[in-house]
């Protein structure tokens, strides 16, 4: 009855639930299940599909790859995101990521050749720009993503999805959409650029128009959005290029940001 794989996860489970001293019915009452279905996981009778490992991991303050058995599953977190999406139930959602994960599966992702250590989103934009060198606009937001070590996927995704991050086993992948503005992408480039770089996840973020549908965090969008307009439009960078134009059409070419990225910042900066 018992195969290899649901007899290393009862043992977790057990574990993981005897260590916080509860009893099968205590774990059971948390997850909404009956004594009955804990006590077929632990026996090894039954297998907890993968909705269930995701639950157990929450509840047990545990992550979900604890209970997967060694080298069973190539990529957890991208298996983790899927069955989150199916749970969700959006179709589109669904299929954009799985067209992500499928351009990554034979990806080479870059070794990071720049390691930034600042966790606040200016410093941070400013350590990352010094130390590629970068002394001028437009700011090549791409090679930087390479440089950081992120593999970086253009793709046509929903209109209301303009980026994703998903932190892979294998490293960090960054898609945009390709059917935005380009100025538009780098700075959704630039965005999960900076979720990346200031650890805002061990696993995986969509920016979606209205919200993520795993929930809507303003401090952190807020410190990506602020890391963006650091990275594309430093503030030495623009009160320079001031000097020689103050037309806010002519600077956003000069950084190949959007008009009115371009004027947020400069109102932000006190310039005008
Ligand atoms: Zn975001």
């Amino acid at each position: 009855v018992s195969d290899p794989t649901a007899l290393w996860i009862s043992k977790r489970i057990s574990d993981a639930r005897a260590r916080l001293g509860w009893t099968q019915a205590e774990l059971a009452a948390q997850l909404h299940r009956t004594q009955t279905a804990v006590s077929y996981w632990e026996s090894g009778k039954r297998k907890p599909g993968l909705d269930d490992v995701i639950d157990l991991a929450r509840v047990l303050d545990r992550d979900v790859g604890y209970f997967l058995p060694p080298g069973r599953t190539r990529q957890p977190i991208a298996a983790v995101l899927r069955a989150e999406l199916a749970r969700l139930g959006s179709g589109d959602l669904e299929q954009a990521v799985d067209a992500v994960l499928s351009r990554t599966e034979t990806a080479e992702i870059p070794e990071p050749t720049i390691r930034v250590g600042a966790r606040q989103p200016t410093h941070a934009a400013n350590e990352l720009l010094e130390r590629a060198k970068i002394s001028a606009p437009p700011v090549p937001v791409d090679e930087l993503v390479a440089l950081c070590g992120v593999f970086l996927c253009q793709i046509e995704l929903p209109d209301a999805l303009s980026g994703m991050i998903v932190e892979l086993d294998a490293g960090p992948v960054i898609a945009v959409n390709a059917n935005h503005a380009p100025t538009r992408q780098r700075f959704s480039m630039a965005h999960e650029l900076g979720h990346h770089l200031l650890q805002h996840t061990d696993r995986f973020h969509l920016d979606v128009q209205d919200g993520s549908p795993f929930g809507f965090d303003y401090a952190v969008e807020r410190a990506a959005n602020d890391f963006a307009a650091d990275l594309l439009m430093p503030r030495r960078f623009v009160t320079h290029a001031f000097e020689s134009t103050q037309q806010t059409g002519q600077l956003a070419e000069i950084f190949d940001v959007s008009e009115i990225a371009m004027g947020y910042r400069i109102l932000n900066l006190g310039l005008r």
